[in-house]
C-alpha cells in the first residue's frame, strides 16, 4: 500500500518560506492499494497538486475514491480544484459523515455556489456518487474501510484502511475525550480507549496534532489534539509508524521540528520502538505486510455492501407478493436501507401499478393470484415506453427454474424460497445498485423432498449436543489445526450443528450456509479465501462475525443416497488442506456418518 501526503496543514493553508518543508496546503492523503484502487482522504488544498498528477497518469477514465472525515474548510476547500472532476467519463465516489440537516451533496454545493465559485457542482463533467455513511466497516475493491467517529464539534469520521496485509489510520480532527489526557499522561479509558482500538496495532497512523500539551489549556474544545496525546494512544495501541499531522497554521517549519523532537524524546522514555514523524507534503511511504507480525483487524458488525448512495433512498421497490410470510420478510430486507416499498397481492393490480409508479426493482412471487409471476414479467417487457430496459424483474419461486427459462421470459434473476432478511437485503441493493452480488445461496438439490425425509428419520435435530458427535469434532480441529468443526445438519430453512467445537449459535438461516453448497454437490467442498470468492464474499459470516475466511465440508452421505449435511472446518485465516488432510476429513466424516447410523439405522 503507497499513502502520499499531499497537505498536512490544519485550519487554514498557509504557503511561505518557513513552511516549504513540511507545507503550506491542508489535509490530503492519497492512498493506493497493491492493486490500484486509489482511495483519497480529506480534500484541502492539497488536492489540486494530486489532481494534476493524476490526470498527467494517463489512466482514463479514471476511477477513484474520497473519504471526506468533515466538512469544515480545511478538509473541502480544494474539491473545486480537482481536475480530475472536470472530465467526462471519470468516476468518482465521495463518502462523509451523514449530517443532521443538510445532505453532503449540498454542503458541498454550497461552497460551489456562484457568488463563490464560477462553476457549480452539477457542471462537472465526471460522474460523482454520493455515499452519507455512519460508523462501520465496507469494502472499497480490495481495501476494509473502518469509520470511527472521533470528538471534534463538527460530526466526524475518522478512517482505517486495511489492505495487502498492511493497516493505516487517518484521525483528524480529533480532540481527547478526557482532556486530562491531553498532557501525554494518564489511564486511557472510556472513548479514549476505543479511540485506541481504532488505531490498534496499525503500521502507520496519521493523527492530528495541532497543539502542544503547554498550549492546550487556551485551546480546550476546539476539538484538536497534543502531540502527546497522539503520541501515548498510538503507543498504547501498538502502532509502528506514527504521523504527526494538522500542523497549526502558525507553526513554522522549525517548530515542527522542536515539536517532533520533543515528542521522540517522550516516547523513547517509555523504552517504545514507535517510529515518530511530522507528515510533510510530498512524502511518500510504501508499506509492505511484515511476515513475523499478524496484523490485527478489527472486530464488530461489517455491513454487507458499501454504504448506500443518498439518491438510493429515494427509490421504490414494487412487490408482487401473495404469501404473508414472504411479504414481511421482504418489507423487513427493503426497510432496513430505508427503501420505499409498494406491495400488491395480485398479478393485474401488479402489473397497472409497475406502469404507474415507476419503480427502481420489481419483485414478483412465481404464484400470484390472477396473472402469475412470469406473465406480469412478460407484460412489463412489453410496455418498452413506460419502464426502463434495464429495469431489474425478480421471481421468487418455490423450487429451482432451469436457466433457459429466465432468458425467454425476461426475468432478470430467480430466487428460490427459503430466504432470510439478510440475504434478500444483500440482494435489493446489489440490483438497485446494478453491482454484482458475491453472495450464492446454494441450489436446492433435486432430491430435497426425500433428503429432508432422511434427515427427520435419524431423529437428531434439536437434541442436546452428545459426546459421540463432540468428541470427533474436537478431534477434527485438532488433527487439522483449525479453530472450528461443525457437525451440520441442511434442513428445509436452517443449518442446525449437532456438534460445534468452538462455535456458539445452534443454528443459521439455510442462505448464509457453507455446507448446503457442500449438500448440493454432494461433493467435498474446499473454500480457501471466503473473500476472494464470489459465492461468499458477501456472506455476513465473511464480513462480520466470525469472519470465516476458510471452510472444508465433507458431505454425510446416508444408505438410500441423501445427503443430510456435513461434518465441516472453518478458520478465520485463509488456507488449504493438502491431500493428506482431504483424506484426514474423509476419514473423520466416514466416523461421524457411522455414529448417525448408529442413531436410526
Ligand atoms: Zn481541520
Ligand atoms: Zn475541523
Amino acid at each position: 500500500m503507497r499513502v502520499r501526503f499531499w497537505g498536512t496543514r490544519g485550519s487554514i493553508a498557509t504557503p511561505g518560506a518557513d513552511t516549504v518543508r513540511y507545507g503550506g496546503n491542508t489535509s490530503c492523503i492519497e492512498v493506493e492499494s497493491a492493486s490500484g484502487t486509489i482511495i483519497l482522504i480529506d480534500c484541502g488544498t492539497g488536492i489540486r497538486g494530486l489532481g494534476d498528477r493524476l490526470l498527467g497518469g494517463g489512466r482514463h477514465p479514471l476511477r477513484g475514491h474520497i473519504l471526506i472525515s468533515h466538512t469544515h474548510w480545511d478538509h473541502i476547500q480544494g474539491l473545486p480544484f480537482f481536475g480530475p472532476l472536470f472530465v467526462p467519463g471519470n468516476e468518482w465516489d465521495i463518502y462523509a459523515p451523514q449530517g443532521f440537516e443538510q445532505s453532503l451533496q449540498g454542503t458541498l454545493a454550497g461552497q460551489m455556489q456562484y457568488t463563490y465559485f464560477p462553476i457549480t457542482l452539477r457542471d462537472l463533467g465526471a460522474t460523482l456518487h454520493y455515499h452519507e455513511i455512519v460508523e462501520g466497516t465496507f469494502r472499497i475493491g480490495d481495501v476494509r474501510v473502518t469509520a470511527q467517529y472521533l470528538n471534534h464539534p463538527a460530526l466526524t469520521l475518522g478512517y482505517r484502511l486495511e489492505a495487502d496485509g498492511v493497516a493505516v489510520v487517518y484521525a483528524c480532527d480529533h480532540e481527547p475525550h478526557d482532556r486530562s489526557l491531553a498532557g501525554g499522561e494518564g489511564e486511557i479509558d472510556g472513548d479514549d480507549r476505543r479511540h485506541a482500538e481504532f488505531l490498534a496495532s496499525a503500521d502507520l497512523v496519521i493523527h492530528d496534532a495541532q497543539y502542544t500539551a503547554a498550549e492546550y489549556d487556551g485551546k480546550k474544545g476546539w476539538g484538536h489534539s497534543t502531540g502527546e496525546y497522539a503520541a501515548e494512544i498510538a503507543r498504547s495501541a501498538g502502532v509502528h509508524r506514527l504521523a504527526l499531522t494538522h500542523h497549526d497554521p502558525r507553526r513554522v517549519d522549525s517548530a515542527v521540528d522542536d515539536i517532533v523532537a520533543a515528542i521522540r524524546r517522550h516516547v523513547a522514555q517509555t523504552g517504545s520502538a514507535m517510529e515518530v514523524f511530522g507528515a510533510a507534503e510530498g512524502t511518500e511511504i510504501v508499506l509492505h505486510a511484515d511476515p513475523d507480525r499478524h496484523l490485527q483487524l478489527l472486530t464488530g458488525e461489517v455491513s454487507p455492501a458499501v454504504p448506500l448512495p443518498s439518491a438510493f433512498f429515494e427509490r421504490t421497490v414494487l412487490l408482487g407478493v401473495a404469501d404473508p410470510a414472504l411479504t414481511a420478510t421482504l418489507r423487513e430486507a427493503v426497510a432496513a436501507d430505508g427503501i420505499r416499498a409498494l406491495v400488491e397481492t395480485n398479478g393485474e393490480r401488479t402489473l397497472a401499478r409497475a406502469l404507474e409508479a415507476c419503480p427502481s426493482l420489481v419483485i414478483l412471487e412465481e404464484q400470484l393470484p390472477g396473472t402469475d409471476g412470469p406473465a406480469v414479467c412478460r407484460a412489463l417487457r412489453r410496455h418498452a415506453a413506460e419502464i426502463e430496459g434495464d429495469l431489474p424483474i425478480i421471481v421468487i419461486a418455490d423450487r429451482e427454474k432451469s436457466a433457459a427459462a429466465d432468458a425467454a421470459e425476461g426475468v432478470s434473476d430467480w430466487l428460490v424460497k427459503p430466504l432470510s432478511t439478510a440475504y434478500l437485503r444483500t440482494r435489493v441493493r446489489s440490483w438497485l445498485l446494478r453491482t454484482p452480488c458475491h453472495w450464492q445461496k446454494a441450489p436446492v438439490p433435486p432430491d430435497e423432498e426425500r433428503r429432508l425425509a432422511a434427515l427427520r428419520h435419524l431423529g437428531l435435530l434439536d437434541t442436546p449436543p452428545e459426546e459421540r458427535f463432540d468428541r470427533l469434532t474436537r478431534l477434527a480441529a485438532a488433527i487439522l489445526d483449525v479453530p472450528t468443526a461443525l457437525v451440520s445438519f441442511v434442513d428445509k430453512d436452517r443449518q442446525w450443528f449437532k456438534s460445534g467445537y468452538g462455535h456458539g449459535p445452534r443454528e443459521t438461516p439455510r442462505d448464509m450456509s457453507f455446507c448446503a453448497h457442500a449438500v448440493a454437490s454432494r461433493a467435498p467442498l474446499v473454500v480457501q479465501d471466503a473473500m476472494e470468492d464470489p459465492r461468499f464474499a458477501d456472506n455476513p459470516v465473511v464480513t462480520g462475525d466470525p469472519r470465516v475466511r476458510f471452510y472444508a465440508g465433507q458431505p454425510l452421505i446416508m444408505p438410500d443416497g441423501s445427503c443430510v449435511g456435513t461434518v465441516c472446518l472453518v478458520d478465520t485465516r485463509p488456507r488449504d488442506l493438502d491431500e493428506r488432510q482431504r483424506g484426514l476429513l474423509a476419514d473423520i466424516g466416514e466416523l461421524v456418518r457411522r455414529e448417525l447410523l448408529l442413531s436410526n439405522p
